[in-house]
C-alpha cells in the first residue's frame, strides 16, 4: 500500500481535443504548486491525477488547494483491486479519522467491471468488515460524521475518507498572457486571482511614483505578488516610473481630468507592454460605479486609448464582495496596509465623473504623450516574484 493524492478536474475534460494540452497544463501547475514537496511522477489515470503524497500532508492541502485547475483532491490509501485488500484500507482509513460518537457509510464506485463484487455488495462487505473490529463506530447512511469511499480501478483501487475542494477554473497558461493593472489597493490582487483562475498567465504592471510614494509601497506592491503567485505561480511584475508623467498631468492638465488622463496614460504603457511580451488582454480591478473613474463614461474614454481588450472581473461585485474574497485569497491584510497609492496623492475634489473625450484629447494634446511613455518603457522594471506561503 502507499499513499496518493487523487485530483479532480471538471471543466478541462470537457474541451475536446484541446484536453491532452489541458492536462498536460494542470500536471505543470500542480508541480511547481508542489515545488520542494512532493517526487515528480505525477502521473494521469482515468480522468484523474495522482499526486504521490510526500511530506506534510496540511502543506501539500494548502498548495493544492491554491492551484487552478482543480476541482477537489482527496489524500487515498492505494491497494490492489481485491476485496481483501480493500477491507483492510477501509479498516484504517476509518481507524485513523475515528473519534468518539463517528458513524460511518461506505461508498464504493466500481469503475472496473472485472471486479467480483457490484458496488453494493463491496460497500456491505467492507462496512462488516470495520464495523466487527471497531465496534464503537455506527452506520448512518443519511448524516454520517465521515463517508468512506473506494474507486475501484483496473490498475488499483482508491479508499479514503476525505474530499478537499480546489479552486477550480483552468489551470494557469492555457488563456494565455495577461497585463494586470496592479495597485496596492483591495480590488485589483481580487481581479488579478479571477483571471489567474481563468488560466490567465499574470504579467503584474505596477505604477510607482517615487519619492510621491514611498520604497514601501513597492514593497506592498511585491508581498501582493507573493501571495498571488500561489494561484498564479511565480510571477514577473512590471513597475513603471510615472513621476514624470503625473508631474506632466499636473502640470499641464485641468484638475478634474487628471485622472482621467492619468489611467490613459496607464493604459498606453500597458498597451506598449502587452504588445512586447505577447499579452492578449489588460485587467483591472474596476467595479462600476465604484468611484469617479469607473462610471460607464469614464471607462469608455479611458479605454479608446486601446485596442486591447480591457477586462474587468469584478465589474458587477459590490465593495463589500470584493473584500471578501480578498479577505479568503489572503491579500486583504496587505491592500490594507496604510502605505500611499500614486493615485490618491493627485485625486482632484471633484473629479469629472463624466469625462468627455474631446475634452480630455485636448487637455492631452499639451502633453508629450508618446515620449512619456517611451520613457516609462524604457525605464521600466521587472522583478521576478516567487510565491510565498507562511
Ligand atoms: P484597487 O483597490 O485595485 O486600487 P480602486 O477601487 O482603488 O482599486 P482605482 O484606484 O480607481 O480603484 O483604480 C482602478 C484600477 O486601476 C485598479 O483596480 C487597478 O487595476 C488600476 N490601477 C490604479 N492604480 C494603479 C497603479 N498605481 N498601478 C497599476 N494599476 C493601477
Ligand atoms: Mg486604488
Amino acid at each position: 500500500m502507499y499513499q496518493v493524492v487523487l485530483v479532480r478536474y471538471g471543466e478541462i475534460a470537457l474541451k475536446g481535443q484541446n484536453r491532452r494540452l489541458f492536462e498536460q497544463a494542470l500536471i505543470a501547475n500542480i508541480r511547481r504548486g508542489l515545488e520542494g514537496l512532493a517526487p515528480r511522477q505525477i502521473r494521469r489515470v482515468a480522468g484523474r491525477v495522482l499526486v504521490p503524497l510526500a511530506g506534510d500532508w496540511e502543506e501539500v492541502e494548502k498548495r493544492l488547494a491554491a492551484v487552478c485547475g482543480i476541482v477537489s483532491f482527496s489524500p487515498a490509501r492505494v491497494v490492489p483491486s481485491e476485496p481483501e485488500a480493500i477491507e483492510r484500507a477501509g479498516l484504517e482509513e476509518m481507524a485513523a479519522v475515528m473519534a468518539p460518537g463517528a458513524t460511518f457509510k461506505v461508498e464504493a464506485r466500481r469503475a472496473d467491471k472485472t471486479f467480483p463484487l457490484t458496488s453494493p455488495e463491496l460497500s456491505r462487505r467492507v462496512g462488516a468488515f470495520v464495523l466487527r473490529r471497531l465496534p464503537e463506530l455506527r452506520v448512518d447512511v443519511h448524516h454520517p460524521t465521515h463517508r468512506l469511499m473506494i474507486e475501484v480501478r483496473p490498475e488499483g483501487s482508491y479508499v479514503y475518507t476525505r474530499v478537499c475542494s480546489g479552486t477550480g477554473g483552468l489551470p494557469v497558461g492555457v488563456s494565455g498572457r495577461g497585463i494586470l493593472l496592479l495597485s496596492g489597493g483591495i480590488d485589483s490582487p481580487v481581479a488579478g486571482y479571477f483571471a489567474a483562475r481563468r488560466g490567465v498567465a499574470l504579467l503584474p504592471l505596477h505604477f510607482y511614483s517615487f519619492p510621491f510614494t514611498s520604497e514601501r509601497s513597492k514593497e506592498k506592491v511585491i508581498d501582493l505578488c507573493r501571495i498571488l503567485a500561489r494561484y498564479a505561480g511565480e510571477i514577473d511584475l512590471y513597475i513603471a516610473h510615472f513621476t514624470r508623467v503625473q508631474q506632466a498631468i499636473v502640470e499641464q492638465c485641468p484638475e478634474e481630468l487628471r485622472i482621467t488622463v492619468m489611467r490613459r496614460m496607464m493604459m498606453r504603457v500597458a498597451t506598449r507592454l502587452a504588445e512586447a511580451v505577447g499579452a492578449l488582454a489588460i485587467f483591472t480591478g474596476e467595479s462600476l460605479g465604484q468611484v469617479a473613474s469607473q462610471t460607464m463614461e469614464s471607462l469608455a474614454v479611458i479605454g479608446a486609448v486601446t485596442d486591447k481588450p480591457i477586462l474587468r472581473p469584478l465589474i458587477g461585485l459590490d465593495k463589500a464582495e470584493i473584500v471578501e474574497y480578498a479577505r479568503r485569497i489572503e491579500t486583504y491584510p496587505i491592500s490594507i496596509r496604510p502605505y500611499e497609492d500614486c493615485c490618491t496623492l493627485f485625486v482632484p475634489a471633484h473629479p469629472a465623473t463624466r469625462p468627455r473625450r474631446e475634452k480630455v484629447e485636448a487637455a492631452e494634446a499639451r502633453l508629450p504623450v508618446e515620449t512619456l511613455v517611451g520613457e516609462c518603457m524604457e525605464r521600466l522594471e521587472m522583478v521576478r516574484v516567487p510565491p510565498r506561503w507562511y
